[in-house]
């Protein structure tokens, strides 16, 4: 028998910037701190959230569209009872947010449930589905349901053996936190593309997408999960299962420059610290003259300090955040992008007149919010606009986890850097070596992926891959 693909809609997007949580605690309310780790991670993903809990002999999940509080009610929480819980934030691009893929996604596979958690995305997701056997109960079109059923069909006694028994077939980036009804289970690829952490708290362990989340919920971090490795926990402890060697690490630099919170630490590394560090060097590697240094707030802010300390030029606000607005990125029109940026800043008009100033913002994805904020400026009266971006130009689209547009979308793919400068009618415009980048992550430079700066892949990528690669593949 054939699965049939059509009835997989064309809404869905694969390329997920999520945040993952996970759980294992007796005596903990353990749906209660997941929510507060799930809020820790709201920034990987802001278009749904999801929780699933177990007490032992069953597993109840919760998802919905939306943030994390709006996804969650009082009731929702308190009636999830359990000693067990893994949660997900998700973020997809255009058209992909439906309830269908939200996760973590539940499996019944004779008799028992597994479920699972991802942050990433992997690349051969299409081909994989073609080997599942018929029938296979698909629900969505995520490449995490595609692996969740590929592990449920592996060889294996356990869980952990099916899992160590798959690692191998899923090529791309996935950082998992994944549950039966008995185990907590977390498992990452060998190119360590994204961050996952383990964290204790009091006599649990805590798994997470970032440090920040063992910060608010009380748990002390203990190590990372290291690249492709498998770890498991149960009412013995803790289990170090097993681990997949792989040719090479590829860490997101990205992660570093953007993705990541401030306050996170990844691979021994502050973020906060990191950005400031980009700033500095971007402030030796492209000086200009000026009143003041300010951030696009927030993910820009790390790194206009750290210019600002530099060059010596004093460093201050002008930009106030509604920060109760959702990221302008993730609107799929333009027009609506377009508002966007004006509901989200307002400038401090009588601040920004006459002056001279260098905005430092993390990245330039499209060029939609820098071009509205110099022209916000503009009418505001500065004198002079700088634009200083902390990261080399994104040329490339990443297919490992993060949300970028088409390479036709990247600015930068197109344009010179001049032409940009001229496109968002800046003073002049400069963006941070790679090279600078690379030193300031203080990672060595082979155990990166650069790919969206530099097009350099970890791994082979077929550049016809798109976002909707379970659609594109016939039936099976
Ligand atoms: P754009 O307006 O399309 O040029 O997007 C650039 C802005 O989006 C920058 O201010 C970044 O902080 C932010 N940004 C960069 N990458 C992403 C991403 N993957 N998802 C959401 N926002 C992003």
């Amino acid at each position: 028998m054939m699965l049939n693909i059509s009835k997989l809609k064309r809404e869905e997007s694969l390329k997920d910037k999520c945040g993952v949580f996970g759980i294992y605690g007796k005596n903990e309310d353990v749906a209660r701190i997941s929510y507060f780790g799930l809020y820790s991670v709201q920034h990987r993903g802001q278009e749904g959230a999801g929780l699933a809990v177990s007490n032992g002999k069953e597993i109840k999940t919760i998802k919905g569209l939306g943030l994390v509080p709006s996804v969650f009610t009082e009731k929702d929480i308190a009636s999830l009872k359990g000693f067990i819980a893994i949660g997900h934030t998700r973020y997809s691009t255009t058209g992909g947010n439906t309830k269908n893929n939200l996760q973590p996604v539940l499996m019944r596979y004779k008799n028992e449930e597994f479920t699972i958690a991802h942050n990433g995305n992997i690349i051969n997701a299409g081909q994989l589905l073609k080997t599942l056997p018929p029938g296979t109960p698909l629900k969505s079109t995520t490449d995490t349901e595609v692996m969740g059923w590929i592990i449920c069909n592996a060889k294996g006694k356990s869980w952990e053996e099916k899992i160590m028994n798959s690692m191998s077939k899923f090529e791309g980036a996935f950082s998992i936190v994944a549950m039966t009804k008995t185990k907590l289970i977390a498992f990452r690829d060998s190119y360590g593309f994204r961050p996952l952490v383990l964290g204790k708290l009091n006599g649990g362990f805590v798994i997470s997408s970032e440090t920040c989340a063992l910060d608010t919920t009380g748990a002390t971090y203990i190590r990372d999960i290291r690249p492709g490795e498998v770890v498991s926990i149960d009412r013995k402890g803790f289990h170090e299962i097993g681990m997949m060697k792989g040719e090479r690490k590829a860490f997101c630099l990205f992660e570093y420059v953007y993705l990541a919170r401030p306050d996170s630490i990844l691979n021994n590394e502050l973020v906060h610290q990191v950005r400031q560090r980009s700033g500095e060097l971007l402030a030796y590697e492209a000086p200009v003259g000026a009143d003041l240094v300010v951030a696009i707030p927030d993910s820009g802010t790390s790194a206009a300090i750290g210019y600002s300390k530099a060059s010596g030029i004093p460093f201050g606000e002008i930009l106030i955040k509604n920060r109760y607005i959702g990221r302008t990125f993730i609107q799929p029109e333009q027009r609506i992008r377009d508002i966007g940026v004006k509901i989200k800043f307002n400038p401090l008009r009588k601040i920004v007149k006459g002056k001279r100033i260098i905005i430092v913002d993390d990245s330039i994805v499209r060029g939609t919010t820098i071009k509205h904020i110099i022209l916000l400026l503009r009418k505001s009266g500065a004198k002079e606009i700088h634009i200083r971006i902390c990261s080399p130009p994104i040329k490339n689209p990443c297919y490992f986890g993060v949300d970028t547009p088409n390479k036709d979308h990247l600015i930068a793919s197109s344009k010179t850097v001049d032409q940009i400068k001229k496109f968002i009618n800046a003073d002049s415009l400069a963006y941070l070596s790679l090279s600078a980048l690379e030193r300031a992550s203080r990672q060595k430079k082979n155990t990166l992926c650069s790919a969206c700066f530099s097009g350099k892949y970890p791994l082979p990528v077929d550049i016809q891959f798109t976002k909707n690669i379970l659609e594109k593949s016939k039936s099976c």
